[in-house]
């Protein structure tokens, strides 16, 4: 595996790739890397000749600043674990690397980015959509993989990729979530929860859950009401919001419908906010 630091360096490499016209997968990461970031990269490896890992925390994307300064980084861990994963060139840039000057691009998503995570994280989709645009660029992948845990990002790079970049031909892959044991999704952010908020961390993937099971006996609004209830039931979760939507425009739903429609959340586990989401089958 091949550990390149700048665009300079990671090209020097790429260039044979690239000359040799084999395939290659792109799997862009913040790093503290677990099995479901490994899961994009299984499936890179799978249909590719090629995989290209990035690690960057994103500033762009963050809205608050204690969050970015507590996200979890482990750099020699991540390496360990993508020399297993096979990869073959981790591109790992610094921010003045990746900002040189500051990036003023302002996205349109037509209206993707206002619902949901948009609204309680201002910027945040156009800060993913700079850094995402500028490694597309870089790396020129033939595919890119992203994890259906974030639900709304996926739809957001797919718009970004048809609106904005469309002459680099990149296909968009979007993977399952992996769960722990317990169906806690997992993150990189479940690092910084303590024992006790853990142990609370997984009623919310248990509600979603039983309530998508049940869906066919409550109204919409009764669904929502009755999964905030209960998840805040616990002392350690408060909601933030809960979204019945449409998979393909993720507009609020009045009705479900079997393989159109996901249940998306984001809670306060005491102060680590985690977003899930369960699509109904
Ligand atoms: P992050 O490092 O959190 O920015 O995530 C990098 C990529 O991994 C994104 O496309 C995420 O959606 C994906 N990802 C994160 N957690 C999971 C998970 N539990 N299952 C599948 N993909 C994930």
């Amino acid at each position: 595996m091949i550990i390149t630091r700048t665009k300079k360096e990671f090209d020097r490499y790429y260039k044979l790739i690239k000359e040799s016209k084999k395939t290659v997968g792109f799997v862009p990461t913040m790093g503290a890397l677990h099995e479901g970031h490994l899961s994009l990269i299984k499936r890179s490896n799978k249909e590719n000749n090629f995989t290209v890992v990035s690690i960057f925390v994103n500033p762009a994307q963050f809205n608050n600043a204690t969050d970015l300064i507590n996200y979890p980084r482990n750099e020699e861990k991540d390496f360990d674990l993508l020399l297993k994963a096979l990869c073959d060139i981790v591109f790992v840039p610094d921010v003045n690397e990746m900002y040189p000057e500051r990036d003023n691009r302002v996205f349109e998503f037509n209206g993707l980015d206002r619902l949901m995570e948009g609204k309680y994280r201002e910027g945040h989709f156009n800060g993913v959509a700079q850094i995402v645009s500028k490694l597309f660029k870089i790396i020129k992948p033939n595919r890119a993989y992203f994890g259906r845990k974030d639900f709304q990002q996926a739809a957001i790079i797919k718009s970004m990729n048809n609106n904005y970049l469309k002459d680099l031909h990149i296909e968009i892959v979007t993977c399952d979530i992996i769960r722990e044991k317990d169906g806690l999704a997992m993150s990189s952010r479940n690092q910084l929860l303590n024992e006790s908020e853990r142990k609370s961390a997984v009623r919310i993937s248990q509600t979603l859950n039983k309530y998508v099971k049940q869906y066919s006996k409550y109204s919409v609004q009764e669904l929502i009401k009755k999964i905030t209830d209960e998840i805040n039931q616990d002392y350690n979760l408060k909601v933030e919001y809960i979204d019945i939507v449409d998979d393909e425009d993720l507009q609020n739903v009045n009705k479900i419908v079997p393989g159109k429609t996901t249940f998306c959340v984001a809670v306060y586990d005491g102060e680590i906010r985690l977003i899930d989401n369960l699509a109904v089958k």
